[in-house]
């Protein structure tokens, strides 16, 4: 099991048990989904303290925990007791989670546990999935190819930007889906907004219109953006875009295991540079895909870490030109031994609708 995993790392942040409140965490390493309670990590065994609500459901669902269940308002001093009972002296806990206050509550009842901040513990664990995820991603993924299919089918000029959102959302809906952001719909000039969310800007024939949308299955995502064309493309419009969609390929093709990050975003990003529209890409070239949106690893130009087997990334070059518009595509691959493969079959050519 994934706690089995990570108990064996936490020598390496120098605790002997690790609290995990973060929701998505939480999911990864005992499977329980409910929106309340913390799993205690230790070399000894595992704990899961919640409350009333989720005491049968989390007794289904984490195989492997020992499932408590605190008290109205003794969350904090129960989970302290668990901890206390199984040994744990140096408690880490997730700096990026907890507020202020948790963190001040935690620290009232904690009696001789010393609380110890670690970054990105699990994080750095969920960034290389196993078959189960693997499995949930690319089923999300071809949900998401049928819903580009629908997109194809349904985004027409006179149309605003919200209505085409509304009508993805609900087909995620109706397909069992959910979304996972806000879904980005830029047209025409608002295409230079790289996360440009649907507005009530009409879309115009010969406008092109860059798509990012996503959902969730079964708790975990998927990331997508295709740019089309509504009417013919002009002469800048596939300038553009073949741009665009030679650096994307060009970064599929470089993204291999034992490469740095920052390595295979130089080769996407060197495409877009050296047809002098260096300026006009300003963000990371992508970003791992999981439990969450956005999650380790990364494809940035500071990235100094080493792409592994199983990792699933976005490849996501754009250009986008204020008072003209924009052009992003992206895919998520999986990190293969050899190479990436690409989890999506939505063509990426220049579709003119
Ligand atoms: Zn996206
Ligand atoms: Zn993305």
């Amino acid at each position: 099991m994934r706690a089995d995993a990570f108990k064996t790392r936490l020598d390496g942040y120098g605790i002997d048990g690790m609290l995990v409140t973060k929701k998505e965490n939480r999911i990864y390493l005992s499977g329980f989904t409910g929106s309340a309670g913390a799993l205690i990590i230790t070399k000894g065994g595992y704990a899961l303290v919640t409350d009333f609500r989720y005491t049968e459901q989390a007794g289904q669902q984490a195989g492997g925990f020992n499932v408590i269940t605190h008290k109205a308002g003794e969350f904090y001093k129960c989970v302290m007791e668990e901890a206390r009972k199984l040994g744990v002296t140096r408690l880490g806990f997730e700096a990026q989670e907890l507020t202020v206050e948790q963190f001040t509550s935690y620290e009232a009842v904690a009696g001789g546990i010393s609380l110890v901040a670690t970054k990105g513990a699990v994080e750095k664990l969920r960034a290389v999935k196993d078959d189960e995820e693997l499995d949930k991603i690319r089923k999300a993924c071809r949900l998401t190819d049928k819903l580009f299919e629908h997109v194809l089918g349904t985004i027409r000029p006179g149309m605003s930007e919200k209505q085409l959102a509304v009508e993805m959302d609900i087909w995620m809906i109706r397909n069992g889906m959910s979304t996972s952001f806000d879904t980005i719909i830029a047209s025409g000039k608002r295409g230079a907004l790289p996360h440009g969310a649907a507005s009530d800007k009409i879309m115009q024939k010969g406008e092109l219109v860059t798509l990012d949308f996503g959902g969730y299955l079964d708790y975990y995502t998927s990331d997508m953006t295709r740019t089309v064309c509504l009417g013919k493309a002009d002469a800048k419009q596939k300038e553009i875009y073949d741009i665009v969609l030679d650096s994307q390929l060009a970064g599929i093709k470089a993204a291999k295991a034992g490469l740095k990050g920052k390595e295979v975003d130089s080769i996407a990003r060197g495409m877009i540079e050296s047809k002098g529209y260096g300026q006009y890409f300003g963000h990371g070239l992508g970003h791992g895909v999981g439990l969450e949106v956005h999650e380790e690893p990364r494809f940035s130009v500071m990235d100094e870490n080493t792409i592994e087997p199983g990792m699933v990334i976005s490849v996501e070059p754009g250009i986008y030109i204020p008072g003209w518009g924009g052009v992003r595509i992206e895919d998520l691959v999986v990190i293969t031994e050899t190479d990436a493969e690409v989890l999506y079959e939505s063509p990426k050519h220049l579709i003119e609708l």
